[in-house]
């Protein structure tokens, strides 16, 4: 146990700089996010921000005094050093949530080398880790194993014990998506108005027999698996299974848990197997992305309203992509979002942020 936990701290080293394991001294960080959290206002505005490069904890303070300014609460950061991060992050008055890669495990070379039975498997029999759907990096786990739910429990947890994490954000836990966005279907040279047999997950050896021993058939016999109700169930059952599992894990540190998901749970469902509003989170992050469904901001009003009314009152918050909403685009947006009942919004990335953005930003907001 000691040298598997010392395996997959080394290895998400790589993905997420997990940096010093928690140290007993008192975390002056924490407390200030106790304070902080307290004060979270009604409407809350976070943004996506990837942590690495080298960035001096000075730099970050500077970066992170900006988008406070122009009233961002929290930052979702992924790898870097946390100890640093953090600092930075609540010096300038941010919660600081570490943004997790989930199912997807591309960065994951220990997982990749032990475990090489762990990644899903397409119709056609082809396992994610040698044969990546669409893009080099989609090698993902099976949520359906139980080594791989106790794995990633582990991780969150470690994460969660972090000094100076004030909660953990989970993302990519899904399935490799069955149907892409409509707006990426060019991009990829692909039609998918059905789901075709490369794109299918998961057939592995246990979703086979689990699938077999609670319906008594074996997926690969199903004639047309797309329109066959209890197959498409189990795979949401599967990613709900593991998503409870590791938000066990991080409430038990008394640290909230949250993820980024597909814009609706109908689209969710469909496209990637993922039926998030059943999962016991304590705030969603719809990637609202109107323009990769080839759609407007109204669009995102009415994601807004989907999202909220199936999550029966658990804070939403509008994910909104920054490249496809200029400055003018982006208030409108946020006002869209506030109109149909989210708890704010969170911009992909911070990178992206302009300062007319910032400045668009602080206007809406006080409006
Ligand atoms: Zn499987």
């Amino acid at each position: 146990m000691t040298l598997r936990r010392r395996d997959f701290l080394r290895m998400a080293g790589g993905a997420l700089a997990l940096g010093g394991l928690p140290a007993c001294a008192p975390d002056p960080g924490r407390d200030a996010f106790r304070a902080s959290r307290r004060v979270l206002p009604e409407f809350s505005v976070w943004t996506w921000v990837h942590g690495g490069g080298g960035v001096t904890g000075a730099e970050w303070r500077r970066r992170f005094a900006r988008i406070r300014e122009a009233g961002v609460h929290a930052v979702l950061v992924s790898g870097g050093d946390p100890a640093i991060l953090s600092r930075a992050a609540h010096a300038e008055g941010l919660q600081f949530h570490r943004w997790f890669w989930t199912l997807n495990r591309n960065g994951d070379r220990w997982a990749q080398e032990h475990h090489p039975e762990w990644f899903t498997v397409s119709r056609e029999l082809r396992s994610s880790l040698e044969h990546p759907p669409y893009v080099g990096y989609y090698r993902w786990v099976c949520p359906t194993r139980e080594p791989v739910r106790r794995y990633l429990a582990g991780l969150v947890s470690e994460i969660a014990a972090t000094p100076g994490v004030d909660g953990v954000h989970l993302d990519y836990v899904r399935h490799s998506d069955v149907i892409l966005p409509r707006g990426l279907w060019e991009r990829y040279g692909l039609v998918q108005d059905t789901e075709l047999p490369q794109f299918d997950f998961c057939y592995c050896d246990v979703c086979r027999e689990t699938f077999a021993r609670l319906d008594g058939r074996d997926p690969l016999e199903i004639p047309d698996p797309p329109s066959d109700e209890a197959w498409r169930r189990f795979r949401w059952d599967s990613v709900t299974g593991a998503v409870r599992e590791m938000a066990a894990a991080v409430h038990a540190r008394g640290v909230p848990i949250t993820a980024a998901v597909f814009p609706t749970p109908t689209i969710a469902r469909r496209l990637v197997r993922q039926a998030w509003d059943e999962w016991p989170l304590d705030r969603f992050f719809p990637m609202l992305y109107h323009r990769f469904y080839l759609e407007d901001i109204a669009w995102i009003g009415a994601g807004v309203r989907e999202g909220v009314a199936a999550l029966g009152g658990r804070p939403l918050h509008a994910g909104l992509y920054l490249p496809d909403l200029p400055p003018d685009d982006l208030a409108l947006a946020v006002e869209t979002a506030r109109a149909a009942g989210a708890s704010g919004v969170a911009l992909f990335e911070m990178g992206g942020l302009t300062d007319a953005h910032l400045a668009a930003l602080r206007e809406v907001l006080a409006a």
